[in-house]
């Protein structure tokens, strides 16, 4: 009879295992159709847009299935898209608060706050978010950029700068760029109060973290020149050169004026010939003319004007060639319709933009460090083609 029942045993194991599988299955069963049961919910109050409701349906299920993050994410960028605002933080908020997301998940609901309180225009509570982050490696890099962007907003030049170490050692170059002009702020703020040597530690700053940084040589070269140091401002207009071709028309004159006090005027027009044969400007080319024109005489200089528009037509380019036809001996009839010409083409480049933005296309008559619209530094630069350089 014992036999019997121990034969029996392995029998009642299975049928124990079975139930108790089953029962398992069940549960889950019952917890899927409960969370099909949230989510159509949720999705018929979207659909009759009740989106209030749809977002505590969904979050609720939420609670159940952590499958559904990634579709709560879209969910809430798609609300921040709209600018509804308070939904988008809704979500995020909820999903930081839950426990038992895995860490990336929940590093990026952070992040995601972070850029609804940005959008929000809420400072204080977007950089506590990307503070939380600086050490994530998903989203450190990302986090300080955002970090930057609000400091740049609230014009907190010191408060970037003290992440200086952590962003020399990403080795972003952007971040860097960035950083540098910060540097380039405070430098702005020190020469304004004409504190020498503290401009020029800003600045060396500033040019060790970005050596591209022609705005560090333009503010150099100003402050060499204001304190009657020449000679190692003309090094900063060639260095700009170097750095950046297509910012350097608007520094030619600067450089005139500082060769001139050198006493090296003839340096300066070897130099900006070179500029000249390197880029074909039409601020080179002008420049250049009045040397032609003082060492060779008028006919040599309308010459070389002609052969330059032929090579590279400019607006620019032309109204200069217009206004050397005017001759003294002239009639006074010829001489009026050349000033009328003049006139007109100088009105017409006053419509044009000098500067456009090389990131985002923004153009502008005046000139920014920062773009207003993309907030990018050192992009707004003069204008080429036949309207512009
Ligand atoms: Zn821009």
């Amino acid at each position: 009879m014992i036999e019997l029942l121990f034969l029996l045993l392995p029998v009642a194991m299975a049928y124990g295992w079975y139930m108790g599988r089953n029962s398992i299955k069940q549960n889950q069963q019952i917890a899927k159709q409960d969370l099909s049961i949230k989510y159509s919910t949720g999705l018929n109050y979207l659909l009759s847009n009740q989106q209030d409701k749809a977002i505590d349906s969904l979050l609720d299920a939420l609670k159940v299935e952590d499958d559904s993050v990634e579709a709560h994410f879209a969910m809430a960028n798609l609300f921040r898209k709209r600018g509804e605002l308070d939904r988008a933080l809704k979500v995020h908020e909820h999903l930081v608060r839950l426990n038992h997301l895995p860490t990336k998940d929940k590093q990026q609901a952070v992040f995601e706050l972070g850029k609804d309180f940005l959008s929000a225009g809420l400072y204080d509570r977007a950089e506590t978010m990307f503070l939380k982050l600086l050490k994530s490696k998903d989203y450190g890099l990302k986090s300080l950029t955002y970090l930057l962007r609000i400091f740049q907003s609230t014009k907190d030049w010191k408060q970037g700068i003290s992440h200086q170490k952590q962003i020399v050692k990403l080795n972003d170059k952007r971040l860097l760029h960035t950083l540098a002009n910060f540097y380039c702020e405070l430098a702005t703020t020190a020469f304004a109060k004409d504190q020498f040597i503290e401009v020029i530690e800003l600045l060396e700053q500033a040019l060790i973290l970005d050596p591209d940084s022609c705005r560090a040589n333009w503010l150099m070269a100003k402050i060499y020149e204001k304190h009657q140091q020449c000679e190692l401002a003309a090094k900063c207009y060639q260095a700009i050169y170097q750095q950046d071709k297509e910012f350097f028309p608007d520094v030619i004159e600067a450089m005139l004026d500082c060769y001139t006090r050198l006493d090296e005027v003839d340096e300066f027009y070897k130099f900006i010939k070179n500029v000249y044969d390197e880029t074909a400007g039409s601020s080179a080319l002008i420049f250049y003319l009045a040397h032609v024109e003082k060492k060779h005489g008028k006919k040599k200089a309308i010459e070389f004007i002609l052969s330059a528009l032929k090579r590279r037509p400019t607006i620019r380019g032309f109204e200069h060639f217009v206004t050397m036809q005017r001759l003294p001996s002239d009639t006074e009839v010829n001489n009026k319709s050349l000033d009328l010409i003049t006139d007109l083409i100088s009105g017409y480049l006053k419509l044009k933009h000098r500067y456009s933005c090389r990131t985002c296309g923004f153009d502008s008559s005046t000139h920014y460090w920062s773009c207003p619209s993309c907030h990018e530094w050192e992009q707004l630069k003069p204008v080429r083609g036949l309207e512009g350089e």
